[in-house]
């Protein structure tokens, strides 16, 4: 689970995102998977428990992929009026992980 790197308190990836919803191309960067990435990892996330700003780049790579993935995969994940997130990436990203365990220990 992403968590500030700073304080340690678990981080909302909805919220997360909704703060790359200031960027003036953003909607170019929610629909290309390396671009999303490197702007990412580039971007100063501010956290909501301290209010300390940190890069992108400290959260985990593999969840914000699957963030970009889930991005895709539902229609309007973003409600563009008032720049915010409608999916739970949180919950979302908590099954993915719990389905790809079960499909372990089936397979196994
Ligand atoms: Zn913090």
């Amino acid at each position: 689970m992403a968590r500030c790197p700073l304080c340690g308190k678990p981080l909302n990836w909805a919220e997360l995102v909704g703060q790359m919803l200031t960027l003036k191309n953003a909607e170019k960067i929610l629909t290309e998977r390396e671009l999303f990435l490197k702007t990412l990892e580039n971007f100063t996330f501010k956290c909501p428990h301290c209010g300390e700003k940190f890069y992108g780049r400290y959260l985990p790579r593999e969840e914000a992929e699957k963030v970009f993935e889930l991005l895709n995969e539902f229609k309007e994940p973003i409600d563009w009026e008032k720049r915010k997130v409608r999916l739970r990436l949180n919950s979302l990203l908590a099954l993915d992980t719990m389905l790809e365990q079960w499909d372990r220990k089936v397979k196994g």
